[in-house]
């Protein structure tokens, strides 16, 4: 069958291969036929060389972890032929390390955890993958255009659940939400943040292309400009950009008792000047926190698969820019200025 796969560490070596072996039933008795496969800059990174790792015994990785795909059989009952259903990206250390060892592996402590198109183990950008049970999650049956955006979902619910548990340190009402970077994870962000209630407000870079009107869509109140130029400060940011200077500005500018989330991986290798006194003064006297949130387990993605089925359809239709067919999948990887989302299609 067909697969996209990289040599990890090695530069320029995406392929579609026509021969990869069909998914054994090692991997899971839920049999699926892929749908689709969402692309992200982790998928970038690894296609560059920078990240990923093959599974072991192999030199090759099949890349993909934003996954949708229709049930083709499952002897176990848990899903029926014909549902849609993706699979979670994270499977728990071996050892397991105390979170692993609850099902929190996206807590995982000891680094040993495997990722599905990332970390030692294939993703689903491949004709037909196979799940276990515990790792497959099911979707509403009108999400077949949009549940490949599960995946990402998942991680922002992942950073409000725990933005939520930390505010709970004390008596915590808060209204404002401010969400940096209108890429695919900023606007899910922003879409959990309406969902829950707060005033919204969205900033980016971008003053054309479709993240003004994606926003406002969502009765947030866009910014394009710098977090300086705020003339308030945000209870919770969620800061989807990664770049250094945003999120120092963002804990800078986050009101007292307020909540930094950290959800942008930046690569690192730029430094920027930091008056790391006045920073840790700020953050003191205002009892701020600061934390980083990667990955999600089953509670998030299940949580997820919900906040999708109660969303908008074609707010969220509108977040995927481009439909690749898997015959053209080298233009996949390579978003162009305008593009949110970016997808394989498996059905083309
Ligand atoms: C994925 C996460 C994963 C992380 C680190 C992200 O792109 O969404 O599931 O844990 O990369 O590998």
């Amino acid at each position: 069958m067909r697969a996209v796969t990289v040599i990890p560490g090695v530069p320029g070596s995406l392929r579609l291969l026509d021969d990869y072996p069909e998914p054994t039933t090692e991997e899971g008795s839920i049999l699926v036929e892929a749908v689709a496969v969402g692309i992200c800059g982790t998928d970038l990174e690894i296609i560059e060389g920078k990240y990923g790792e093959a599974p072991p015994g192999t030199d090759h990785l099949v890349l993909g972890h934003e996954s949708l795909g229709r049930v083709i059989e499952d002897p176990t009952g848990t899903l029926q032929p014909g549902e849609l259903v993706a699979g979670i990206v994270r499977h728990p250390d071996p050892v397991p390390c105390p979170n692993c060892a609850v099902d929190e592996w996206d807590m995982c402590r000891n680094g040993m955890f495997t990722e599905h198109g990332i970390k030692a183990l294939p993703g689903f950008a491949r004709q037909r993958w196979r799940l276990q049970p515990r790792f497959a999650v099911g979707l509403d049956a009108t999400l077949s255009e949009v549940g490949v955006l599960l995946e990402p979902t998942s991680v922002v619910v992942k950073a409000w659940d725990h933005i939520f548990r930390i505010g709970q340190r004390a008596e915590w009402q808060p209204r404002t939400a401010l969400i940096t970077g209108a890429g695919p994870i900023g606007l899910l962000a922003a879409l959990l943040a309406s969902q829950r209630g707060l005033s919204v407000h969205v900033l980016d870079l971008a003053t054309e292309g479709p993240k003004p009107a994606l926003a406002g869509a969502l009765g947030a109140t866009y910014h394009a400009g710098s977090i300086d130029q705020l003339d308030f400060e945000p209870d919770v940011i969620v800061e989807c950009t990664g770049a250094p200077a945003v999120v120092l500005e963002a804990m800078y500018k986050v009101a007292p008792t307020g909540i930094v989330c950290l959800a942008g991986v930046s690569s690192g290798g730029r430094t920027v000047d930091l008056d790391a006194g006045s920073l840790n003064r700020t953050l003191v006297l205002e009892n701020n926190v600061v934390f980083g949130s990667v990955n999600a387990n089953r509670r998030h993605w299940d949580a997820a698969a919900e906040a999708l089925s109660q969303a908008d359809r074609s707010w969220l239709a509108s977040l995927i820019t481009r439909r690749v067919p898997l015959s053209e999948y080298a233009a996949a990887y390579s978003p162009g200025p305008q593009d949110i989302k970016v997808i394989l299609d498996f059905t083309a």
